[in-house]
């Protein structure tokens, strides 16, 4: 009933009619807001909203206006849409001079302090003063009593704000606040913030608000009062257990501030065992109705249990697999439900590494853990600073607690700890959105921001002190932590295999050396989609001879040069063809952007000129001179440097089949893919594809053996995506080259765009996401939409794939679903991202 009721009423009715205990309340419907706004008439509304007022009454056995037991309440708007924030609430209505001197009696700082919130609100909200007024009041009565925080307040004070407030607004009595708060909130859905949310929003402007008038709970009456926050399951690991913290005698707000650090809900236990019974049983009711797990905010007054608000709760990653996998175990979930459940990208944060429990470590303080991870950094005690030496170095944020206004020097950190604050403070929650490991509530260290130290039991420690922390455990160490990679949790297998039930999308890896390609696999690849050859090569015992062939003068040489890298790559190839034994294993012939395997012209140049060069550094001048390239990554590169020199891919191609041979004689199943890169022009495949094929044809017939391999090209260049059907006749498969391809269809650098200007971009919103993050639907997309769409028309059979960064990120590998992309090919370790990718991208169209 979301529209008649608005969100948050009808959620209050929903969780009231499955015998939830909230605090007893009322809806005025969106239908009637939509009346008042025609009619500008409130009195038919507020009669009846007087009469809903006497069964509360009824109900709580209190008495509005009442000088003993009043009933207070809430009046809260609460729109069809969730809009946060934009429109109005109001707190504690009901309260005149009479009660408060009644409530005094019993708890006299409270009394005034919710007289004084009360008057405050109400004069903001619903009167129309400035706020700034009341602020100055606050100032004023602060530096007057030589403090700094609101709690600090004495009753004097409290009471004095209260004469000064009512000096600016009247306060009438209730039932016309009431009247006049209803009045309020109905208006501000047409306030200037909810209009300008709306516009930027897209919503409808004539749905109108719901007013939830509910009966004020106090959880600071006492001992036998409180205020907390409980998980329905552990939001960091996924245990299937309550989760949460409180605080007994206090207020919501005092926990979301962090300003008092809560207690785990388990001494809830030993306060007040019936209560903990009962929210134990509510949070499980919640969460199997809601068919998710829950973040509820309660409040007990004098030993009565309220539940206030229950919502989908945050999680992390490894939190988030774990829940959707046992509900399903559990029943309450399909499975399908559980895989759309989790967000692809985030698995990566699982792979996070972790600090080896059984090192010796130097444990100086502990804190709790609020985000999972091992982070290492030099301590940092400023968001702006943090976000300067990032760009150098690695950084810990140490902060007191967090705010909004820390979030760019948080996304810079590898690990945030704050002093105060628990596992729902804003460090904590922010830091677990972003995947970045956090410590939170470390009190027994202290910061002093002017000398900027970091005392811990009387040890300073300072900017360049290195220390890591543990947010899986809570430990903040001294110096570098030696950090292990964790495995797949059994839930992440499980996850993964029913990914594979459900995805079209084959996934394989971009991988150049035994230790990825095992990676690979065990994360669940289904082949190599992209072995880059010039990456084998960077090793620091075979780059001479790469360079040595690269500035050859003669063919000569350059055979020579050939010869040895050859022998290393049959090496190369024999273990990979052994270790995909029975897969398809893609090998890209050499593509070696220039500047990235040959000495800096500029340097040696420096050099000459700082102290001369020995002939042999003379030459290397004169050579590196000569082949080097004004723009490398659009120079000899790929395909054009065969063209050239043919000598290099035949080289390579008899490496793959002399080693596919090896490996077939040694009984495995080699499946070799030969790639060509940077084809702009099908003339360029032609020119070259005999000239390989006759190369091991040849090499076949010496040895006796056949293999089976398939020819294919990638697709990195728009004209070769505008060409593709031409191409695809030449070829068994394709692969988008989305990196180059972006590179190009932008005609942004690669190596200079991000540091450049690429950023400002992102920041100024004038893209919206980083192209080389993720595809570019509009214009990459488009052409890789033609290149298929042409490829298909001329090659039924033809295999099509990407290989570019995009293809391990998630809403890239939906799009590329979208558009009949066969495979995607990504780092090992964003394989099981892919996979899961791919299952929700066939899902979501199912
Ligand atoms: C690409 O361009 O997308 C690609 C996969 O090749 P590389 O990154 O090696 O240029
Ligand atoms: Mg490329």
């Amino acid at each position: 009933m979301k529209d008649l009721l608005g969100n948050k009423g009808a959620q209050l009715a929903e969780m009231s009619r499955i015998g939830i205990p909230v605090p007893p309340g009322f809806i005025i419907t969106t239908e009637a807001c939509r009346d008042y706004f025609k009619s500008g008439d409130l009195n038919e509304i507020f009669e009846e909203a007087k009469k809903a007022v006497r069964k509360l009454e009824e109900k709580t056995g209190k008495k509005f206006g009442g000088r003993e037991n009043p009933l207070l309440v809430s009046v809260r708007s609460g729109a069809p849409i969730s809009m946060p924030g934009m429109m109005d609430t109001i707190l504690n209505l009901g309260l005149t001079d009479e009660i408060v001197e009644e409530m005094a009696e019993k708890n006299e700082w409270f009394a005034y302090d919710t007289y004084r919130r009360f008057i405050q609100m109400f004069g903001e909200i619903v009167v129309g003063i400035e706020g700034a007024k009341f602020e100055e009041i606050i100032e004023r009565e602060k530096e007057k009593e030589g403090i700094k925080l609101d709690q600090e307040f004495s009753v004097n004070a409290l009471k004095e704000l209260v004469q000064e407030f009512k000096k600016i607004v009247d306060i009438p009595e209730p039932e016309k606040q009431l009247y006049m708060a209803i009045k309020a909130v109905f208006n501000s859905w047409n306030n200037e913030r909810a209009i300008h949310y709306r516009k930027i929003n897209r919503l409808p402007d004539d749905l109108g608000t719901g007013v939830v008038i509910q009966t004020m709970v106090f959880g600071n009456l006492g001992n036998d009062s409180g205020t907390g926050i409980v998980f329905t399951r552990n939001p960091a690991n996924g245990e299937n257990e309550i989760y949460g913290e409180f605080l007994l005698n206090a207020q919501g707000e005092d926990i979301v501030s962090g300003k008092r650090t809560p207690v785990p809900i388990e001494k809830l236990k030993e306060a007040m065992p019936h209560v903990y019974d009962e929210l134990k049983k509510v949070a499980k009711k919640l969460e199997r109705h809601y068919r998710d797990m829950q973040d509820i905010e309660f409040t007990i007054e004098r030993k009565k249990l309220y539940i206030l608000q229950t919502r989908t709760g945050k999680r992390t990653a490894r939190a988030a697999i774990k829940i959707a996998v046992d509900m399903v175990e559990e029943g309450i979930i399909n499975k399908r439900e559980a895989i759309m459940r989790v967000d692809a990208n985030s698995l990566q944060q699982l792979l996070h590494k972790q600090v080896d429990e059984r090192a010796k470590l130097d444990i100086i303080a502990r804190g709790r853990p609020a985000s999972p991870g091992a982070a290492i950094g030099k301590i940092c005690f400023s968001p702006d600073e943090a976000e300067r030496r990032s760009e150098e170095e690695s950084i810990i944020l140490f902060r007191v607690e967090t705010s909004p206004d820390d979030i760019h020097g948080i996304v810079k950190s590898k690990g945030v700890v704050t002093i105060k604050g628990g596992m729902t403070s804003h460090a904590a929650v922010v830091s677990r959105g972003l995947g970045i490991p956090c410590v939170v509530g470390v009190e027994n260290i202290k910061i002093d921001e002017e000398k900027e130290l970091l005392i811990v039991d009387g040890k300073k420690l300072g900017k360049n002190d290195v220390i890591t922390i543990d947010g899986t455990t809570g430990n903040i160490i001294l110096g570098e932590a030696p950090l292990i990679e964790t495995g797949f949790s059994k839930e992440l297998k499980k996850l993964l295999k029913w990914t594979d039930e459900y995805r079209k999308m084959k996934v394989m890896a971009n991988a150049d050396t035994p230790h990825d390609a095992k990676k690979a696999l065990e994360f669940g690849a289904e082949g190599i989609g992209l072995g880059r050859t010039e990456h084998m090569f960077l090793q620091a015992n075979r780059l001479p001879v790469v360079r040595e062939m690269i500035l050859a003068e003669s063919k000569k040489d350059r055979m020579k040069a050939l010869k040895k890298l050859k022998e290393m790559q049959i090496n190369d190839f024999i273990q990979l063809f052994k270790i995909m034994n029975g897969k398809p294993l893609t090998i890209r012939l050499l593509d070696p952007p220039l500047h990235e395997f040959l000495p800096s012209y500029e340097e040696i140049m420096e050099e000459a000129i700082e102290k001369g060069l020995d002939e042999e550094k003379q030459k290397l001048l004169e050579n590196v001179k000569r082949v080097r390239e004004a723009n490398p990554m659009l120079g000899h590169r790929g395909i054009r440097l065969a063209i050239v020199y043919p000598e290099i891919y035949i080289m390579q191609v008899e490496a793959i089949m002399k080693a596919a041979i090896k490996a077939k004689k040694e009984g495995y199943e080699p499946i070799p893919w030969i790639e060509l890169p940077m084809v702009s022009h099908v003339n360029e495949i032609k020119a070259i594809k005999r000239k390989l094929q006759k190369a091991m044809e040849k090499i076949m017939e010496n040895e006796g053996v056949k293999i089976e391999y398939k020819m294919g090209a990638m697709i990195e260049l728009p004209r070769a995506a505008l060409t593709a059907d031409e191409i695809a006749m030449e070829c068994d498969f394709i692969s988008f080259g989305t990196n180059d391809l972006t590179q190009t269809t932008f005609g942004f650098s690669r190596d200079d765009a991000e540091g450049k200007f690429l950023r400002y971009y992102i920041q100024n919103h004038v893209l919206q996401d980083d192209p080389f993050e993720t595809i570019d639907e509009k214009g990459v997309g488009e052409l890789m939409k033609i290149a298929i769409e042409k490829a298909k028309k001329a090659n039924k059979a033809i295999h099509i794939s990407i290989c570019g960064e995009h293809g391990g990120e998630a809403k890239s590998i939906k799009f590329c679903n979208s558009i009949g992309v066969d495979a995607t090919s990504c780092s090992p370790f964003r394989i099981p991202t892919a996979r899961l990718a791919a299952a929700q991208a066939a899902i979501g169209i199912q």
